[in-house]
């Protein structure tokens, strides 16, 4: 994958240097503090989260740490791998459980973000540790939306509920609510509509899904290739709607990783889960201090 190439390479170029050193000064702390700067600013992360990121690491650096250690270059590396991982949410942050199932997933996105690919991956996921999972097409909006999403819940085999494009998408949730309950299903997806932008409609409609389907996670599709403007996204959609979690898509594509680095910082709200591919493959837990070690390379 060529995902963070650019971060990535920039970074250990700046550490190759410090990782070398048996001493290290100030200068040499604020020097190749600069240049992460850059690179980060480069990678497309958010202005006061790059600021905010700096300070911090160099707070640390400068501080004791790196005068009782012997290897004060391996210091800073790891200093800023913590850091990079606190930004990223720290922990990896766990899907929601229903304290009596169905569990209600409500995936909301702007239109070309990869909703309904992620809803079935997700299914896919739900379904290899042995849940059963029910996908509800609430896209009516998006010609052929019903559609891609029956033809992806067969090839996993997953069940699809549908009531056509011609009734509310909140009679759609309700009753494909209910359908999961009649039939023992333990997880309802909630695919629904998106628009090319943020709009009042489609806010509206979202809360009044929300309010009948009272999910227990809302997760926000964004793609990361949009970097900033996925982070924007998020925010306007984390103000309107509460989100619990991202989803990330299109990670294998050559994103600069803006956009993984400041969502969390921006929004208060996790990244959940990344996608790869256009293939349906379950969709993988989001891990900040492996992403980290990743970028750190
Ligand atoms: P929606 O409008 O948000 O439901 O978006 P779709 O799920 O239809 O996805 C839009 C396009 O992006 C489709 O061509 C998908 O195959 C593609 N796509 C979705 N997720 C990913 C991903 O993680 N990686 C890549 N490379 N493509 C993706």
């Amino acid at each position: 994958t060529m995902a963070f190439e650019g971060l990535s390479t920039r970074l250990q170029n700046v550490f190759g240097k410090l990782r070398g050193k048996g001493k290290v000064s100030e200068d040499d702390v604020n020097e190749a503090m600069r240049e992460v700067r850059l690179a980060l600013l480069e990678a497309d992360v958010n202005f006061k989260v790059v600021k905010d990121f700096i300070a911090k690491v160099k707070d640390r650096a400068i501080g004791q740490e790196m005068a009782k250690s012997f290897t004060p270059g391996m210091v800073v590396v790891d200093i800023v791998n913590k850091e990079l991982t606190e930004l990223m949410g720290g922990t990896q942050s766990k899907l929601a459980k229903a304290n009596k199932p169905p569990t209600v997933i409500l995936m909301a996105g702007l239109q070309g973000a990869g909703k309904t690919t992620s809803s079935a991956k997700l299914a896919k996921m739900l379904q290899k540790s042995n849940h059963k999972p029910l996908l509800v097409a609430g896209d009516i909006y998006r010609p052929a939306a019903i559609k891609q999403l029956q033809v992806l819940g067969e090839q996993i085999g997953v069940p699809v509920f549908t009531l056509g494009d011609q009734t509310s998408p909140v009679e759609i949730a309700r009753s494909g609510l209910q359908h999961a309950k009649d039939n023992g299903l333990d997880y309802v997806i909630l695919d629904t509509a998106g628009r090319l932008h943020i709009d009042a409609a489609l806010m509206e409609e979202l809360r009044q899904v929300h309010e009948v389907a009272k999910p227990d996670e809302v997760l926000l599709v964004v793609d990361s290739m949009t970097g900033q403007e996925a982070v924007n996204v998020a925010k306007s959609f984390h103000e309107q709607l509460e989100l619990t979690g991202v989803v990330l898509t299109k990670l294998d594509g050559d994103t600069r990783g803006g956009a993984a680095l400041s969502v969390k910082a921006v929004t208060g709200c996790p990244i959940k889960f990344v996608a790869t591919g256009e293939k349906i493959e379950p969709l993988e837990p989001f891990h900040p201090e492996r992403m980290a070690s990743r970028i750190l390379g």
